[in-house]
């Protein structure tokens, strides 16, 4: 079966990206035939569809029942096969200190393990920018990136991770890291931001409520989105909540909340009070996940991070895996959007990226049903880049953007790592064409200095 359907992929030259789906269709039309749906829409797979693509675009989803034949159209037997939209990585960094030969591998293995987008936390945008031009042309095999331009208190800015994302210039003084207090003037702020390219501002650390506020405030005002961590020090989850911002990064950030544990600065940050969660759900978090979800804010939840981070045996307690599994699955049950996200990347010698471990996570430790896990890649992911309208679902009119796999995901999530072929924009990258990361492609060096 594999066979029959690679036989006739290969004979499809891959098309060039179309702007505006003007080509004619005997150029560009291609209909992956009785495949199984999964559309980040319905609850459940759909048997036997067909999926025509036009161009980067897609052109129609139907039964292949009720399919009718268009002339000239490439027709691929994908029997045996699941579709589902491209998956979106939600926290990403890419250019913290831009290392070309780190950048391009991550985006070669994301892109051949199913990954058709991404967001990138926070960077040096100078070459976010470059490596989204790249990617977007097909000059580079990467997903599309959505990059930040970040805001925090002038304080923050001894974190070396700012210095190697400004080299050349002044941390803190640059539209892509900005140090901002009571003087700064917002709206020549979030301008400068929005001039940089990126899609949204994060709000890292440092900063006030009313801070908070103001930036976010100002960023709608212009057309900007806001991403910002659960907690920025002293500004607390309900004030990032308050403010209206788009999108909380980081579940472990929501402890803060909790009485007894504020913090002033980002590098202040203590234990936390495990007592506040020995009863089951918090209602001090319950009373924000419903303010969430009323407000549609997207929930990053990173539980890679907690799954990553070492354990300190006679240390102060830290959020850990099952506490933040369990804030996460809190956060499910009241209805706030996840999305995933991982921020950080498997080891170089990993044949898939770290996307998928997150998405396991959702699902093993937080107890979100598979077909859930799969819309915190697509769906909602969509939403927390920003790009709804174009991604994150397969319906017409949307990107070609879709990961094609051999074994049904809704049955275990890790069947996700059975990547066929990937289509981004209407290009297709064969699993089979993948090449490897090579040992070295991962190295950062001085980054954890
Ligand atoms: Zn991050």
């Amino acid at each position: 079966m594999r066979t029959r359907f690679l036989t006739a992929l290969a004979l499809l030259a891959a098309p060039a990206i179309a702007e505006g789906g003007s080509q004619p269709i005997s150029a560009s039309v291609r209909v992956y035939r009785h495949v199984t749906l999964i559309d980040a829409i319905s609850a459940s797979a759909q048997p036997d569809m067909a999926v025509t693509l036009e161009g980067d675009r897609i052109r129609a989803v139907s039964s292949d029942r009720t399919y009718v034949p268009i002339p000239q159209a490439e027709e691929i037997d994908a029997r045996g096969l699941y579709v589902l939209p491209g998956l979106i990585e939600t926290h990403g960094h890419l250019g913290t200190q831009p290392l070309r030969r780190y950048a391009e591998a991550v985006m070669r293995r994301q892109l051949y393990g199913g990954i058709t987008a991404a967001r990138d936390l926070a960077g040096d945008t100078r070459f976010l920018a470059e490596i989204q031009r790249e990617a977007l042309l097909g000059e580079i095999p990467g997903p599309d990136i959505h990059f930040v331009a970040l805001m925090a208190g002038p304080s923050f800015f001894s974190d070396p991770r700012t210095k190697a994302s400004a080299q050349g210039a002044m941390p803190g003084q640059t539209a892509w890291m900005q140090a901002i207090d009571d003087r700064t003037d917002i709206p020549l702020a979030v301008a400068k931001a929005r001039g940089t390219g990126a899609t949204a501002i994060k709000l890292y650390a440092n900063l006030s409520p009313r801070i908070v506020q103001r930036i976010t405030d100002e960023a709608h005002r212009q057309g900007i989105k806001v991403w910002a961590h659960a907690t920025v020090f002293p500004a607390l989850p309900v004030d990032v909540v308050h403010a209206g911002v788009d999108v909380v990064s980081h579940v472990c950030s929501l402890v803060y909340q909790i009485n007894g544990v504020r913090a002033g600065t980002y590098h202040q940050r203590r234990a936390i009070d495990p007592a506040a969660f020995a009863e089951g759900d918090s209602p001090q978090l319950a009373k924000l996940f419903s303010a969430m979800r009323r407000q549609g804010q997207v929930l990053d939840a990173t539980l890679r991070v907690y799954a990553r981070q070492a354990p300190i045996p006679a240390g102060p307690r830290r959020c850990d895996l099952a506490l933040g599994a369990r804030l996460a699955n809190q956060a499910w049950r009241a209805g706030v959007p996840i999305s995933a996200g991982t921020d950080g990347e498997t080891e170089w010698s990993d044949p898939y990226p770290s996307l998928h471990e997150e998405i396991e996570l959702l699902t093993d430790k937080a107890g979100l049903p598979p077909i859930d896990a799969i819309k915190a890649a697509t769906v909602v992911a969509a939403r927390a880049a920003g790009q709804e309208q174009e991604m994150g679902t397969i319906e017409p009119g949307k990107l070609a953007n879709l990961v094609f796999v051999e074994r049904n995901p809704l049955d275990d999530v890790s069947n996700l790592r059975s990547v066929v072929f990937t289509i981004k924009r209407g290009k297709l990258f064969r699993r089979e064409d993948y090449r490897p990361l090579a040992k070295g492609d991962l190295d950062e060096p001085g980054l954890n200095q």
